[in-house]
């Protein structure tokens, strides 16, 4: 009898434990480098991951019109595996795409690492050069009610790439991100239901962050934003969900728009 009674607490420990762990899906993957499709397929398979694959959309970017959408997305369906989601570049795409097209995908998402500053000049912060730094703490505020206006104002699900420092900065991240700063972000993600993702490449939101958005119950997702094919598992989310105790219902999932 006893034995029955320890096989059953294992049992039901063992289903407990299947419950909590997380569908890991990487929805900021890019068909970049020599990652074609094929080999998402097989390295999606191998790693036992489901992708959703991005297409960049914005001035400057591959797809700049309604047709180049319909067309991505059509030849998208043919891989029903993958999710198919429209990062949205800079702020100019709110006015190349229509709604209908921006509808075709699965999901959209956007950064706040390009926009045009107080004094108009046009940052793109992961790129050293193209980015204004007079003042380290007026380009923080800057840059959090910019992220803020994006989230409050821009039709997206995600916002990706998620508190991203310039590298002039990005060594002294807890100094800039202050719980004041984390939480103007929060919020906004929270009045508006956007999803926050996990980015695995950057490493970012920090572990504090994660922390204080999972209280306000604000969703999150996994991405990588991935150059090639040379990209690991995402290792950054699943030391998230440990240490922050994520479970599937902190995570958002986009519906997939396939018509059979
Ligand atoms: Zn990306």
């Amino acid at each position: 009898m006893r034995y029955l009674i320890i096989i059953a607490v294992f049992l039901i420990f063992g289903a407990c434990q299947q419950q909590n762990k997380v569908e890991l899906i990487d929805l900021h993957i890019h068909l970049k480098g020599d990652l074609t499709i094929e080999e998402a397929i097989k390295k999606s398979e191998n790693e036992g991951l489901k992708y959703g694959i991005a297409a960049n959309c914005g001035l400057g970017f591959p797809i700049q019109t309604d047709e180049q959408i319909a067309e991505y997305v059509k030849y998208m369906r043919q891989y029903p595996q993958f999710y198919v989601g429209m990062q949205a570049e800079g702020r100019e795409w709110l006015h190349m795409f229509s709604p209908e097209a921006i509808n075709l995908f699965d999901y959209v998402f956007t950064d706040a690492m390009t926009f045009t500053d107080a004094k108009g000049r046009r940052n793109r912060i992961w790129i050293e050069e193209e980015t204004w730094i007079d003042d380290e703490q007026e380009f923080m505020d800057y840059l959090v009610a910019t992220t803020v206006k994006i989230i409050s104002t821009e039709p997206i699900d995600i916002y990706v790439n998620p508190t991203f420092l310039p590298a002039q900065m990005e060594g002294r991240y807890n100094e800039f991100w202050t719980t004041e700063r984390m939480m103007k972000v929060i919020e906004a993600a929270k009045s508006k239901d956007i999803a926050i993702e996990i980015n695995n490449r950057f490493e970012i939101p920090s572990e504090k962050f994660i922390k204080l958005a999972k209280a306000e119950g604000v969703l999150f997702t996994i991405g990588t934003n991935n150059v090639d094919k040379n990209f690991p598992r995402p290792l950054y989310a699943e030391k998230m969900i440990k240490a922050c105790k994520l479970g599937n219902k902190n995570f958002w999932k986009p519906e997939m728009k396939v018509k059979n």
